[in-house]
């Protein structure tokens, strides 16, 4: 990144938290370039005993995961996952709480951090549609039939496993709006009380 995305200003490298990062030297902008990351998130949707899982294709394979996308710049962590289930397999469905989370840094290959956000949710509506874009076939499968579904990717696999682990409510979910607490934009998820 050369320029000021706020206000255009030519960057130049200082010195901020050990290392040279591009800054901007305009009066009273400061805008600072930490590097790029995106948020990812990912759908344990359950009804009753059954999961959602959708098939995705590429050129050269062909693979089955939960549905899941990248959230929006713009948008909350937990209407994204909502979103994503919707326009990905017809389904409805409400998100109850956070099972865990994948952090990656960035590496050669691939030098943006990221992270995947996993919820559970349960079904609330709607019929299993793929959108024929991003999922091609959507079904509800059993618990039982979970493992052995072929092509099923390993980080779906922990999620389902993970999900069906843990007790209800068990996660963390959304912290009731606050005066004071919550920024605009801000949701704030927390372990659930004692
Ligand atoms: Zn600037």
């Amino acid at each position: 990144m050369n320029f000021c995305p706020r206000c255009g200003t030519a960057l130049t490298l200082r010195m901020d938290g050990g290392r040279h990062r591009p800054m901007c030297p305009a009066e009273g902008c400061g805008y600072t370039y930490y590097g790029d990351a995106s948020i990812g998130t990912g759908a344990v949707v359950m009804r009753g005993d059954e999961i959602l899982l959708i098939e995705r294709r590429a050129p050269n394979r062909v693979w089955w995961q939960i549905p899941g996308g990248f959230v929006e710049v713009d948008e909350p962590i937990h209407t994204a996952i909502e979103r994503e289930v919707m326009e990905e397999t017809g389904i409805e469905a409400r998100a109850l709480d956070v099972v865990g989370f994948r952090h990656a840094a960035g590496v050669p290959d691939r030098p943006i951090a990221n992270i995947y956000v996993v919820f559970r949710l349960e079904a609330i509506g709607g019929a299993p549609r793929p959108d024929n874009e991003e999922s091609f076939s959507v079904e509800f499968v059993h618990r039982d039939q979970i493992a052995q579904r072929e092509g099923l990717s390993s980080m779906s696999l922990w999620a389902i496993e993970t999900a069906l682990g843990a007790p209800h409510q068990a996660g963390m979910s959304i912290e009731e709006p606050r005066e004071g607490l919550q920024r605009p934009g801000q949701t704030i998820f927390r372990l659930p009380p004692l």
